[in-house]
């Protein structure tokens, strides 16, 4: 039972509030819960009982293509809240990847090891050619110094300049490859640098855009979400269970409209007879191959 502060119409009862002054066609509106439905009351002669406070069945009052277009706008505003959680999901989950900044920093890191690991290498092979360097200059004081008189040390020591001379040879082109390896890494390491100072500032453009719109999705749903409240307070327990049981059984769409004869959520043809009963608002009517709710708008 609920209490109303209603006209009724004559055919569901005779008591009638304000009868005895109204005796001709007109609309009453009735309050029930946040919801205003009209009522024509058709000609009516005044039987003189007059209540201004009804104790009346609900169900006796709701109108079903009311609730079924209630239930069509808690479907819509479902619907987008949907729509704009799956996006919020999106942006945290985007948040929450780091991968591209961490994959650039572990090939910069990578780079920088192999600039250091190069020019470890390029100081290694100067250091030998300097030593090697070294020797020849010392063998060749001894040469020339005229120290070394013995025909055959003379010729030992020609002949140990000329191997360190060749070796030389090998030490400066190993230290000059060293040079070019070192050349290399430190371009490969400012490359990678700057690739990774260009994804954290890409990064930073887009965590500042996607927060922005993160809140700007939290405040429509904050708002949907009281939108959704008011509007399922207005619904019948238990259609509004079975909305939901909908929703979570078809993919959360509980409520289709009808156009041209169809269902549109699952495009099967409806029989005029369904639209019509779909219409007139006596029950709730399902599709009957989606089984959603019918609304026509
Ligand atoms: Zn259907």
């Amino acid at each position: 039972m609920s209490t109303l502060f209603v006209g009724v119409s004559p055919s569901l009862d005779n008591r009638l509030p304000f009868a005895d002054v109204l005796e001709s066609t007109f609309l009453c509106i009735a309050r029930f819960h946040h919801a205003s439905f009209l009522f024509p009351l058709f000609k009516w002669k005044a039987s003189g009982f007059c209540r201004t406070l009804l104790d009346f069945p609900a169900e006796h009052l709701y109108n079903h293509s009311m609730l079924a277009f209630q239930l069509y706008q808690l479907q819509q505003v479902d619907s987008t809240r949907d729509d704009l959680s799956k996006r919020v999901a999106a942006l945290e989950a985007r948040l929450a990847d780091h991968h591209a900044v961490e994959s650039a920093e572990a090939t910069a890191r990578a780079a920088s090891e192999r600039l250091q690991r190069a020019r470890h290498a390029l100081r290694q092979a100067e250091a030998e050619a300097e030593a090697v360097r070294m020797k020849i200059r010392r063998s060749e004081e001894m040469l020339y110094s005229g120290s070394v008189r013995n025909p055959k040390e003379l010729q030992d020591l020609q002949k140990e300049v000329g191997a360190l001379k060749r070796l030389l040879s090998r030490r400066e082109d190993a230290q000059l490859e060293a040079m070019v390896a070192a050349e290399e890494a430190e371009a490969a390491q400012r490359a990678a640098e700057g690739r990774l100072q260009a994804v954290r500032h890409e990064r930073l453009q887009q965590e500042t855009r996607w927060r922005g719109e993160l809140d700007d999705l939290q405040q429509r749903l904050a708002s949907l979400d009281g939108r959704r409240a008011a509007l399922a307070a207005e619904v019948p327990p238990d259609a509004l269970t079975t909305y939901e049981r909908l929703r979570q059984s078809r993919g959360g769409l509980a409520i289709a409209a009808v156009e041209d004869h169809a269902c549109t959520a699952c495009g099967a043809p409806l029989t005029p007879d369904l639209v019509r009963a779909a219409r007139s608002g006596d029950a709730l009517v399902f599709c009957r191959t989606c089984k959603r709710i019918l609304y026509v708008p």
